[in-house]
């Protein structure tokens, strides 16, 4: 689903954290929110999936304005860096946590949860609870429940952090192929640029609460708008 974000300001007490964003994410594109750390990236994400008022502006979910729309009620999934699975439930019930609310049947769920299961390859390990998975199974198992009630959009807040250096290598073109297999819109929240060059198809550059560039991977390496945008993509002039 195509997502825009028109004129977002978003203030805590006196200060501006973001200040009149305006983004559009296209039906089924992967996009990266790259910025130093406290540049306002997470703010962001929070705004989309509702945990953050906006104070100003509008976000559409395709043509619906979801502003004043609560969290609860935007189907968005997230996946956060600590992948915040529940200890005390195995596999199957993390998954199929989303769906508890609404009433499905048994079989119904069931299958939800293997099909989704079995796309992230984690088919296998439904029984187990997350202290018994590595950390790229964990985080496997944070994506099937981001998305087993196929959100609108998928928005991963740097997912791969908390990951050893080979992990993260695998689990970047797994996680592109799992956006890619699943059509979703997706925003992926990364200090990373090489994360964000090889996983996305735009790129739009934070700096101080502002985008400050928005491009391919390729177009913003070869033409920076600035020397800020080089050095951080580690293409200095
Ligand atoms: P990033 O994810 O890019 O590292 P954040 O969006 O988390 O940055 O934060 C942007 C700025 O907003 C930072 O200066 C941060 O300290 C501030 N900030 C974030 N959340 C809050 C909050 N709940 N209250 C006050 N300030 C906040
Ligand atoms: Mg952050």
């Amino acid at each position: 689903m195509r997502i825009s974000i028109e004129n977002f300001t978003k203030s805590f007490g006196d200060t501006t954290v973001i200040e009149d964003m305006s983004l559009e994410i296209g039906d089924g594109e992967m996009l990266a929110l790259l910025g130093p750390s406290g540049c306002g990236k997470s703010t962001t994400l929070f705004a989309i999936c509702g945990i953050h008022r906006m104070n100003a502006g509008r976000l559409l979910f395709g043509d619906a304005d979801v502003t004043e729309v609560s969290s609860q009620k935007r189907n968005v999934g997230v996946v956060f860096q600590n992948y915040a699975l529940y200890p005390h439930m195995n596999v199957y019930e993390n998954i199929a946590f989303p769906l508890k609310v609404r009433k499905e049947s048994r079989a119904e769920v069931d299958r939800k949860v293997q099909e989704i299961a079995d796309l992230v390859h984690i088919g296998e390990l439904l029984q187990r609870r997350p202290v018994q998975l590595s950390g790229g199974q964990q985080q496997r198992v944070a994506l099937a429940r981001a998305l087993i009630r196929k959100p609108d959009i998928l928005l991963l807040d740097e997912p791969l952090a908390n990951l050893d250096a080979k992990l993260r290598l695998e689990m970047r073109s797994e996680i592109r192929r799992i956006q890619l297999a699943t059509g979703i819109t997706a925003v992926l929240v990364t200090h990373d640029q090489v994360e964000a060059m090889s996983m996305c198809d735009r790129i739009a550059i934070m700096d101080k609460g502002r985008i400050v560039q928005l491009s391919t991977p390729k177009d913003m390496y070869e033409n920076p708008s600035s020397a800020f945008v080089a050095g951080f993509l580690g293409n200095p002039p």
